[in-house]
C-alpha cells in the first residue's frame, strides 16, 4: 500500500508512505506507485502516531445508565454509587461495557490505553479485562493496572487480590496513599507496590496526592521508592493535583527528586478540573498538577481521559484530542508552538509512560504500521477544528472509524 500526500508528525513538505506486510518500509518524497499497488491519496493531511490514553478505568466507564446519576457530581457520591454497584458486577456485563468503550476510543484514533482495575471487592472485573485484552489484542493493546482503590491498607483481603492480580498477569502494580487511613499507611503502601512490583517485574502506577490538600506529599516518597529501588521510569504517578497547591520553594525541592528518580506524570484534565476545588469557595483552584513546569524541567507527562460517562465523570467519548484540549487551556499552554507540539503528550510522551518501546511505537521506517491521518494539515488545526480522522491504519490495515 502507498500512502500519498501526507504530513509526517508535522514536517511541512508533503511525503508518501509505503507498507508492506504491515510494515512502514518507505518515507520518501515522490514515490512511484508499483503495478497493482493499492494508493491512497492522504490530501495533504497530518499523520500522527497513534494515541495513547494513558490512565482510564475501563471496569467503570459506560456505567452511568445502569449506576444511576451522580447527582453532586462529586468524587465521594461518585465512589458511594460505584462501592454498591461494584457488588453485583459481572464479567458479561464488565466486559461488555469495556468493548463499547473500546469501539470510542478506536473510532478516535487511540490504539495503546492503560487502564486501572479496582480490584478492592473481588476480581471479577480484572478477570474480566484480562480476557478481554486478549481477545482485542490485534486492534488495541491494553495495558491492565492491579488497582486497590480502597487503599492496600484497606484489609488483608486487598492485598491478597492485589497479589493475586499481579501474578494472574496485571502489567502494572497500582495504589493510591492519599486515601489510606493515615500518613504512615501511605507512606508504606508506596513501599508494599514497589516491593510487589519488584519481586513480579512490574510496572508500578499510583494514583498519588489527587487531593487538594497542600501537605498530601506522596510523590516525594514514591519518586524516591523509584530511586533507590532502582524501579526509576519503571514508576508512574497519576493525577498528583495536589502540585498545584505546593509552595514555590517545596516544589523546587521535589522537582530535583522527581528528575534523579525518572518518574512519569499523568494529568487527567477533564476529570480533575470537575471533582477539584470541591471545598474551595473562590478563587476555585484548578485541580491540575504543573504540567507546563514539570515539562519544561525534563520529566515526562502524560495525559489520561481517567473515566468514560460513569459516575465519576458523566461526559466524554474517548477523545484524546479533547482531553489535551482541556489540559492546554487549564495550564496555561496556549502559545502557538505549545499547541502545535502538544501532540506529544498523548502519543509519544504516552508510549514512554507505558514503555511501549517493545512495541516498536513511533513513525519510522522499518516500525509497524500504526498511525492516523487526519484531515488538518497541522496539529493546530486539529485541535482548534478539524478533529476528524482521514485514516486510521493498524498494522498496515485500515481501521473503519464509524463517522
Ligand atoms: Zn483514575
Amino acid at each position: 500500500m502507498l500512502i500519498k500526500n501526507i504530513r509526517i508528525e508535522h514536517v511541512d513538505n508533503l511525503q508518501d508512505m509505503r507498507i508492506e506486510n504491515g510494515i512502514i518500509c518507505e518515507i520518501m518524497q515522490d514515490v512511484k506507485a508499483k503495478e497493482g499497488e493499492s494508493v491512497i491519496d492522504g490530501q495533504g493531511g497530518l499523520l500522527l502516531p497513534p494515541f495513547v490514553d494513558s490512565h482510564v478505568h475501563l471496569d467503570t466507564c459506560l456505567s452511568l445508565d445502569v449506576t444511576g446519576p451522580n447527582q453532586s457530581g462529586t468524587l465521594f457520591e461518585g465512589i458511594r454509587i460505584w462501592s454498591q454497584y461494584r457488588k453485583n458486577l459481572s464479567k458479561e456485563e464488565v466486559q461488555e461495557r469495556a468493548m463499547r468503550t473500546i469501539r470510542l476510543y478506536q473510532n478516535r484514533g487511540v490504539q495503546y490505553i492503560r487502564s486501572h482495575v479496582d480490584i478492592s471487592n473481588d476480581l471479577t472485573a480484572f478477570k474480566a479485562l484480562l480476557e478481554l485484552k486478549k481477545q482485542v489484542a490485534d486492534r488495541m493493546e491494553i495495558q491492565l493496572v492491579a488497582f486497590p482503590q480502597d487503599g492496600v491498607f484497606a484489609s488483608e483481603q486487598v492485598r491478597k487480590n492485589l497479589e493475586e492480580a499481579v501474578s494472574m498477569g496485571a502489567d502494572v502494580v497500582g495504589g493510591i496513599p492519599h486515601f489510606e487511613l493515615t500518613r504512615e499507611h501511605g507512606e508504606q503502601s508506596v513501599r508494599f507496590v514497589a516491593e510487589l512490583a519488584r519481586k513480579y517485574d512490574k510496572l508500578v502506577d499510583m494514583h498519588c496526592d489527587e487531593i487538594d490538600d497542600e501537605q498530601s506529599r506522596f510523590l516525594e516518597v514514591l519518586a524516591a521508592q523509584a530511586y533507590e529501588s532502582g524501579l526509576g521510569n519503571k514508576v508512574s504517578a497519576s493525577h498528583t493535583t495536589a502540585m498545584h497547591s505546593y509552595n514555590g520553594a517545596y516544589c523546587d525541592k521535589l522537582f530535583r527528586v522527581l528528575k534523579m528518580s525518572g518518574i512519569n506524570i499523568i494529568a487527567n484534565p477533564l476529570v480533575n478540573v470537575n471533582l477539584q476545588g470541591r471545598f474551595d469557595t473562590y478563587p476555585k483552584r484548578r485541580g491540575i498538577t504543573r504540567v507546563k513546569e514539570l515539562l519544561e524541567n525534563g520529566i515526562n507527562v502524560s495525559l489520561g481521559h481517567d473515566d468514560i460517562y460513569d459516575p465519576f465523570y458523566p461526559m466524554g467519548d474517548g477523545n484524546m484530542v479533547e482531553v489535551l484540549s482541556m489540559g492546554l487551556h487549564l495550564c496555561h499552554m496556549m502559545g502557538y508552538g505549545e499547541l502545535n507540539d502538544s501532540w506529544r503528550m498523548i502519543t509519544y510522551n504516552g508510549a514512554k509512560t507505558l514503555h511501549l518501546e517493545e512495541t516498536d511505537y513511533g513513525i519510522a521506517v522499518g516500525k509497524p504500521a500504526n498511525f492516523n491521518i487526519f484531515k488538518a494539515q497541522s496539529f493546530f488545526e486539529v485541535l482548534r477544528s478539524e478533529r476528524e480522522i482521514l485514516w486510521g491504519v493498524r498494522k498496515g490495515k485500515l481501521i473503519k472509524c464509524e463517522k
